[in-house]
């Protein structure tokens, strides 16, 4: 009797075992079956590590940024299309981690996880994968940043769909320059500057102060402030570019007084500046759809005076991506409420069943509607009796602010220029920087309104 209930036991142990053989393979194949479908050891769907029977990624009006054609994998016919959108579409070598062409690939290979790889096998094409943005307009990022190096973009600040994303420096995917990793022109080319580019937000960042002033600091509205050149503190002081004189918030942030708001970012406090800064998504993770954004940063100073006088003009630690700057314009423009970002409009099967469709995910209320039609009075301000409406399209309404960001060891300073359009036909925030470029408004400003304006004339 012992001994036949010692077999039970054994062939129970048997069982037990091959149940969770069954589970581990049931789930591996639901969590890992798409990579394994598409890995490039794979060779019905990879040859020399292109996916060869890959679908199309086109742009928002199904012009072709990359298909696959005699068993290769090639790229738009415009060479300056190709080298624009070179971050977000790709590259035959996986070079560019974060673009759609590596993220994607799952899709474009024809797997999904109910088919398996069938309509591969029956249509001998993947899925098509349809971004949100306007090669046109890409282009003419690329080109008006004309080989400096930096990032241009734009978005629908009401839907979330993302119309323009240029990084420079860049190449063309088909013909792969020999120095690429020697030459210091393509420094940093493997980078999306759009998404991971972390820089100084220089004088943008008054915006922000601005905000946190207008819920914190009581009567900031009628409040005057003087500019004798500097602010001044028992441990340094904060230089301005001029010297003033008498300034309201709405005169220092058009003029972008550096005293007045060192000044203001005192009055506000560390912990109320932080929580602001925090509303509108620093120290945040952030994505672009599925893809990855490096996480903006902004580190209190707490009670060192002459610090928070920094923090308060956009220096300091304070780091952020062109894609949180263009969110933030679009959070003002929409009332308060950031909408997310999005590059991939949709994803359709060689059957023709649509897989993946973008969606507008308001964010979390950055600040109130007030406080944010307050902000949209000076931005507008800034524009209309500042840099110019001249820079724009006629009736376009632009709001805007410009920055100057101080970068160390005395190389000439970023050029930032980030707004949006006050505009119902076209709700667009935008962020533009220039690397080493200089003013902000005499540099990247002209190459903001050159895209919004390519954008807005059809
Ligand atoms: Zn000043």
């Amino acid at each position: 009797m012992k001994s036949a209930a010692n077999r039970i036991k054994i062939m129970w142990v048997f069982i037990a075992l091959a149940l969770a053989g069954t589970i581990f393979l049931v789930y591996s194949m639901v969590v890992d079956g798409g990579k394994w479908a598409t890995s490039s050891k794979n060779q019905h769907l990879y040859i020399n590590g292109t996916l060869i029977g890959a679908g199309n990624i086109t742009d928002a009006d199904g012009v072709v940024l990359c298909k696959t054609a005699d068993g290769k994998r090639t790229f738009a016919e415009d060479g300056e299309i190709r080298r624009s959108l070179l971050h977000t579409v790709g590259d035959n070598y996986g070079f560019i981690s974060s673009s759609v062409q590596n993220q994607y690939r799952t899709d474009l290979s024809g797997y999904n996880r109910i088919m398996g790889v069938w309509e591969l096998c029956n249509f001998e094409q993947g899925s098509e994968v349809m971004l949100s943005v306007k090669s046109g307009a890409c282009r003419t990022a690329y080109e008006a940043l004309g080989g400096r190096k930096g990032a241009v973009c734009v978005y629908n600040y009401k839907t979330g769909a993302v119309l323009v994303s240029v990084s420079t420096p860049t190449y063309d995917p088909e013909d792969v320059p020999d120095d690429i990793d020697g030459n210091d022109e393509y420094e940093g080319v493997y980078i999306n500057r759009v998404t991971s580019g972390l820089y100084p937000p220089g004088s943008t960042f008054k915006v922000v102060t601005a905000a946190s002033a207008i819920d914190n600091v009581k009567d900031i509205k009628t409040k005057t402030f003087n500019c004798d050149g500097a602010y001044h503190t028992d441990y340094g002081e904060v230089k301005c570019m001029s010297v003033h004189g008498e300034l309201s918030l709405k005169t220092a942030l058009a003029k972008s007084c550096n005293s007045a708001f060192a000044e203001i970012a005192n009055e506000t406090g560390s912990n109320n500046l932080k929580k602001t800064a925090e509303d509108f998504g620093y120290n945040k993770a952030m994505k672009l759809g599925k893809l990855g954004v490096a996480t903006s940063k902004f580190v209190s100073p707490g009670k060192d005076e002459l610090e928070l006088g920094w923090a308060g003009i956009g220096q300091s630690k304070t780091l952020v991506t062109p894609l949180l700057q263009m969110q933030i314009m679009g959070a003002i423009a929409n009332d308060g409420v950031p909408v997310k970002p999005y590059i991939v409009q949709k994803v359709t099967t060689a059957a023709g069943f649509v897989s993946e469709t973008a969606v507008t995910v308001p964010g979390s209320r950055a600040v109130s509607e007030e406080t944010a039609s307050d902000l949209q009075q000076m931005l507008r301000n800034n524009v209309e009796n500042q840099y110019g409406n001249w820079h724009f399209n006629d009736g376009l309404k632009a709001c805007g602010k410009s920055g100057t960001a101080e970068v160390e060891s005395n190389e000439t300073p970023h050029a930032w220029f980030a707004g949006y359009l006050q505009n119902e036909e076209y709700p667009y925030a935008f962020a533009v920087i220039v690397e080493h470029g200089g003013s902000g408004s005499e540099v990247a400003l002209p190459v903001a309104a050159e895209v919004i304006n390519s954008l807005t004339s059809d």
